[in-house]
Order: C-alpha cells, then structure tokens, then sequence
C-alpha cells in the first residue's frame, strides 16, 4: 500500500486542534480507519475527502497540559519529529486571542522546516472575530483561513484547500474516478432481492466477480454495466439458491446493519403486494441513521392486483402520509422477474449517489436559508423569539447542513422539516439523508 500524504496539524493548547481534528474524522465515522504502516496511535488517523485519502495528525497529542507560554525541549522534538513528515501543516492559531508567546515559537519552528503550511485562524465564527485576523500576517505564513472548528464555519472549504495542496502520494486521481459505487439490495424475505440481483447481474453486460467481504461468508459482487463499475454487498444469502427460509432474524438484522455500513446506499425492496412493513421501516431508520442513501423499489408490479394509472401515486401517497420525509426517496415500481423497469435502477443508483456526495456553495446554501426564513419565518417558542442566523453545509456523504441559534431546544419540529423540505428541493438531494445541526450560537 502506497503511504498516504500526512496533513499535521500544529499549535498551541487550546486553539481547537483536536476539534478541528475530529471535525476532519470523527462525523465521518465511515471514513475512518487504521492503516498499516500508520503508528496506532489515536491521533493518526486515516480521513477521507471526495475520495482522496491522507493521514491526519493532532500533534497536540504531545503537548502536556501544563504547556503554558515555552515548548520544552524534548516536547518541541517530539513535534519537530512529526511534522518532518508532513506534506502539509495546518498551522492553527485562535483568532479571539491573537498571537501569543507560544504561537511565535511554533511558527519559528515551522519556518526552519520547508514545508507547505496552510495558516488557520480558529474560533472565527463571528463575524467581528475574523476582522480581527490580520494581525496574524506577521506569522510569515500568508494570509490566515478563518474557520471556527466548533460549528463548521469554512472547514469545506479549508477541506477543498487541503486535498488540493496534497500530492498524488496513496490513491491516484485515476482510481479515484473509478471507484465503484457501492450498493446493499435489503429487504423482507421473499421481497424478491435475489430475482433483483440476478437481474441486474444478468441482464446488463457485465463482467461479475465475487470478492470476499469483510464478515465471514459475506461476498460482494463487482458488475460493470455502461462503462461504470458497481459492487453489490453482501450478496452471499442473495446468491445461494437453497436459503433458509426466515433466516434466523436477528441473524439478519446484523447482516443487514453491516451491508448498510459498506455501502454508498442501499435499495430495499418491498413486495408491492404487501405493502411496506414494519421490519421496513425499521432498515430505513437503519440506513438514515448510518447517512447513507436511499431508493426503494416496489417489486413484482407485474402482479399487483387491480392494478390503475394511479396505483404507483396511490402507494406512494400512503407511505408520504405515515412518514414525510418519504417524498424525498427515489422509488420505483418494477418487475425483478419480467425485468421491468430495472434498467432505471442503476441510473437512480448513480443520482442518489451523487446527492448523497453533493457540495452546495456557501452563497447557494445562504440564500436559500435567507429565502426561507423570510417567507416564513420561526414561530415564537415560550414566548421568545427563536433566530436562526446563519446556514452552512459542513458535511457530505451525508451531507449535513448546520444552522446556528442562540436557542437550539426551542427549534420547532415541524419548523424542522419544512426547512429539510425546502433544502431537499433546493439542492437536488432525494436519496441522501441530508441532516439539520442546530447549533448553538455563542
Ligand atoms: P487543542 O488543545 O488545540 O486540541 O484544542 P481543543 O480542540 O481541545 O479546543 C480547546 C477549546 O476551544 C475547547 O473548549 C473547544 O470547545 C474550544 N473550541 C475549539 N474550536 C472552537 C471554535 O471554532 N470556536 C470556539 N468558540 N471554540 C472552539
Ligand atoms: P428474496 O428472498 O428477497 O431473495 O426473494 P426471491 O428473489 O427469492 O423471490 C421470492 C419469490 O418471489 C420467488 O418465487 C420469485 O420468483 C418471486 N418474485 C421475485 N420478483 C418477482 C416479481 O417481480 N414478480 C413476480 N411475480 N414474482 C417475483
């Protein structure tokens, strides 16, 4: 495996290194993992952002509490020793303090080595707190980055910068394009998944192999179909004819908990003549809750009784009113064994894929919040008056939209959703499990 590039983050307590540092990692549970070749050690941790990998390191994790205006000098070697390897230093000051005795020595520090260095002024998330940050210029270092790792502020952004100063050590920008989208066909027994996946294995021309995953016995299955490369996983149960009927369901519960975790986004798949069903809800709740996407497939239209034009509305209508957020999943009626329809399947697989992956521009997201609370503006909670002031995406895959207000608890439910509704039709995101962050503004 070829080493990935290292991004070190350095710079005195309290600046927000390891909040920056699991703003990078910790929401993005998926992405992270331990690498070979990689100290195990929990301030190196493996990140990953529109699909380029690298290492992130919280050099904080050498610094003693007590570190108070000089570096000991074994500490200053420990830190000197980690960002020896770094292929880029996020230098990060706080702009509320402004420059203190410390910073100057980390930044004499940094400029001995010849190393990219990105400037970071943390805690910025007030307007009059970036203004201020100018002064940090006499660092040597360029002009600062105003973020505030606590609520998100520009750390897309600073992301975007990142991954673009990094060189092409670990994944090239080739395989990068090409990694497949992954996909977990769930679903009650008898739903018809194992008809889907032969379908979709068979009908497309397409090139299968079977690739071990990672719980024992679960295989997933690698097809290309219009040049795209797709892995199905877990198809282990789909794929044996003689199933149990009923698998113990517990036993499946956890398979299905796990193809969700390795998957982009998932289809369930629902016997249209049943009619969705507990056990459904209870995935889709799984899936939102892992932020992954969704499509739902109504299987075996071929067979729907007293089928009308407006069967397909009629259904969908129903399962809107017993849960809204349904109008913003992709789904489709199909035939597995006619294979009707299952053609679109793969073209809804690639859009939701790219919702799910979706950056919105800053302004874009601003407007539309401004938009949306003028014309409808949050009623009063107690009494008082509950301000939303300010939008910003901080999250992809899943995206995640934070909001900030100085009274998180009185958010309105139904408040809630008609802002995930205007934001859904907004940005184009049906399938992704867009997800609001009230927080709290200081
Ligand atoms: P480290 O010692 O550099 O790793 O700093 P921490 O990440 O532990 O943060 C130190 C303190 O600053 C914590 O109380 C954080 O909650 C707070 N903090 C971190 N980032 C921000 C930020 O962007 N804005 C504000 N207001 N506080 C922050
Ligand atoms: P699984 O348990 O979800 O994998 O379901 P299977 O794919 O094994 O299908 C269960 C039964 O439903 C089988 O008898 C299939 O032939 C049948 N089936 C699957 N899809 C369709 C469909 O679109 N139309 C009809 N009429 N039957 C289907």
């Amino acid at each position: 495996m070829a080493k990935l590039p290292v991004v070190c983050i350095v710079g005195r307590p309290n600046v927000g290194k390891s909040s920056l540092f699991n703003r990078i990692l910790g929401r993005r549970a998926a992405v992270v993992s331990d690498r070979e070749g990689v100290t195990r050690d929990r301030h190196y941790q493996t990140a990953s952002y529109h699909g380029r990998e690298f290492t992130v390191v919280d050099t904080g994790g050498f610094l003693p509490d007590d570190t108070v205006d000089v570096l000991a000098a074994n500490v200053r070697d420990q830190i000197f020793a980690a960002i020896q390897e770094a292929d880029l230093i996020l230098f990060m000051v706080d702009s509320r303090v402004g420059i203190t005795k410390l910073d100057d020595q980390f930044a004499k520090m940094i400029r001995k080595l010849d190393k990219q260095v990105l400037l970071v002024a943390n805690k910025s998330e007030l307007p009059e707190d970036r203004s201020e940050s100018w002064e940090f210029f006499s660092l040597g270092m360029g002009q600062p980055r105003t973020i505030s790792a606590l609520t998100g502020y520009a750390c897309l952004s600073l992301l975007d910068e990142v991954i673009s100063l990094l060189p092409n050590k670990g994944v090239s920008s080739k395989e990068e394009e090409k990694r497949p989208i992954r996909f977990a066909i769930l679903g009650r027994p008898n739903a018809g998944k194992s008809t889907l996946l032969n379908r979709l294995l068979g009908e497309e021309r397409v090139v299968v192999s079977d690739i071990p995953g990672t719980t024992r016995d679960s295989i997933d299955c690698t097809f290309t179909a219009d040049g795209e490369k797709f892995v199905v996983t877990d198809t282990a149960g789909l794929r044996k004819k003689a199933k149990v009927d009923d698998e113990v369901e517990i036993f499946s519960n956890m398979r299905s908990q796990e193809s969700i975790r390795r998957s982009d986004l998932s289809l369930l798949v629902i016997d249209a003549t049943l009619g969705i069903s507990e056990q459904d809800f209870r995935i889709i709740q799984d899936i939102r809750q892992a932020g992954k996407g969704l499509i739902i497939i109504l299987n075996k239209w071929d067979i729907l009784p007293n089928k009308t034009e407006k069967s397909f509305d009629h259904i969908v209508k129903e399962m809107r009113e017993r849960e809204p957020q349904f109008e913003y999943i992709p789904t489709l009626s199909i035939s597995a064994k006619e294979g009707q329809r299952v053609h679109r399947i793969l073209q809804e697989i690639r859009s939701v894929y790219a919702n799910c992956r979706r950056v919105i521009g800053r302004d874009r997201v601003a407007e539309v919040f401004a938009d949306a609370i003028a014309k409808n503006p949050h009623p009063a909670h107690a009494g008082r008056l509950v301000k939303l002031t300010r939008a910003c995406q901080i999250m992809v895959e899943p995206p995640v939209i934070d909001i900030e207000t100085r009274n998180p608890e009185g958010v309105d439910e139904s408040y809630k959703r008609y802002l995930l509704k205007t934001f859904f039709e907004a940005f184009h995101l049906n399938g992704a499990p867009l997800r609001l962050n009230f927080d709290r503004k200081l």
